[in-house]
């Protein structure tokens, strides 16, 4: 079947009834049906029947979705929305050579180029230069304010290649950093590292390892995110690892979803398949390989956000509760609003404005509670999210549930608590 005949045949399955609407979180921000997954789901149809024009006015609204999937849970008919949009994004670049590739999503291909790019904003955050075009008001002159506030603080050291067991050995783990986890997300990667080896495993974190593709995916870029799964399985396979653990739920999606890509052979599709057997979710897999430390206690207000990508397609939000109930002394709460941060990929880069719009009602929610922490398991939602509650001035911290975890262990009282 050619890709407009799939298209066709996939959102054939949509009936049209809108169940999903309130559910999306660029539709409840813009009340217009060209930003739902009906009217997106019609507008890949029109599109690949040739009743609608290739033009930027259409493909601003599929540029808009940000992939979270809640629509999928949604549905009562089953319609794979993700399929629909990733062929039409494949057909959009074979037949019309259309993308909506930013210069973020193609940086993140380029593992020495990030290297740079992380010595350049580590000397950017420590000179001081960060705070001067800040306060000057610079950086909101040139619009760059947004963009620049999702930074995370950098660290100029690499990773190392791995990290010994302290204790009596009882394995050895792999951590999926993919591109930007190994500079964005080194205090859980750390985190991760400092419980596993203290439970006796070894853990690696394999330099060489790549994006896992998820960005090139939904652009249509089907040879490159086959090329990244290739080099990501190549790679993990050369060491036979009890588990690959991954931290950030947005890029397990892509990771989940490596034995389903376009495999030319059998063997191809097995070792893929033996790659995703290996993935745990870091909270989960933690809390079930290491034993509660009894003592800690910790006096302070928790709030858990379950990102969409856990949420929608990982599964198993209960482990992060799972694992934060074995510290006594701390109050826990889900976030009762189930809305999307906005920090999907390179969305903020591409869609700052609409980014904001959409992550209102999840920063209202998390004031509304007033925790002294917020936990997500999401990379993109702890910059947002992070970003939003230091834009409106609350003494919130966000950050990964393992980090917490760890701080605990270890601190009674940890870094941007305040008094109970
Ligand atoms: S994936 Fe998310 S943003 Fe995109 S249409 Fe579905 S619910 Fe809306
Ligand atoms: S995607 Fe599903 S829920 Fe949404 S309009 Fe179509 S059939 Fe209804």
């Amino acid at each position: 079947m050619n890709l407009a005949a799939q298209i066709l045949s996939l959102a054939d399955q949509c009936v049209k009834c809108g169940i999903c609407l309130p559910y999306c979180p660029t539709y409840t921000a813009q009340h217009n049906e060209v930003e739902s997954p009906r009217g997106r789901i019609a507008l890949c149809q029109a599109l690949a029947c040739g009743l609608a024009p290739v033009d930027s006015s259409i493909l601003q609204h599929l540029d808009s979705c940000l992939q979270c999937r809640s629509c999928e849970q949604a549905c009562p008919s089953g319609v794979a929305y993700h399929h629909l949009y990733t062929r039409t994004y494949q057909w959009l670049r074979t037949t019309r050579g259309k993308t909506h590739r930013s210069w973020l999503s193609q940086t993140l291909l380029r593992p020495r180029l990030l290297a740079v790019m992380n010595m350049v904003l580590w000397c950017y955050q420590r000179s001081g230069l960060a705070y001067l075009l800040r306060v000057s008001q610079i950086l909101a002159a040139l619009g760059l304010a947004q963009r620049e506030a999702w930074l995370p603080r950098l660290r100029l050291w690499p990773l190392p290649v791995a990290r010994s067991a302290q204790a009596t050995a009882r394995g050895r783990i792999a951590v999926f950093t993919g591109c930007v986890g190994r500079y964005f997300e080194r205090e859980a990667i750390e985190a991760t590292a400092s419980i596993a080896t203290r439970a006796g495993y070894q853990v690696d974190f394999l330099p060489q390892q790549r994006c896992c593709g998820a960005l090139a995916h939904h652009q249509g870029e089907v040879a490159t995110s086959l090329a990244l799964a290739r080099a990501n399985i190549q790679l993990f396979s050369r060491y036979d690892y009890d588990a690959i653990l991954f931290l950030s739920s947005g890029c397990a999606m892509q990771l989940r979803h490596y034995a389903d890509l376009d495999w030319q052979t059998p063997a191809d599709k097995a070792a893929a398949q033996g790659f995703v057997n290996k993935l745990h979710e870091t909270c989960d897999w933690i809390e079930r390989h290491t034993e509660p430390s009894t003592q800690t206690t910790h006096n302070t207000r928790v709030v858990i956000h379950a990102p969409c990508s856990h949420r929608n397609v990982i599964g198993n939000t209960q482990a992060v509760e799972k694992l934060l109930r074995r510290i006594t002394g701390i109050t826990l709460e889900k976030l009762p609003a189930q809305g999307c941060c906005g920090g999907a990929g390179d969305y903020v880069v591409r869609n700052p404005i609409l980014a904001a719009q959409v992550r209102e009602p999840l920063l209202d929610a998390v004031v509304a509670l007033q925790p002294q922490f917020l936990v997500t398991t999401n990379l993109g939602c702890c910059l947002s999210l992070a970003a939003g509650l230091r834009d409106q001035r609350q003494n919130i911290t966000v950050l990964h549930p393992l980090t917490f975890y760890a701080q605990a262990l270890t601190t009674p009282s940890p870094l941007g608590s305040r008094p109970g």
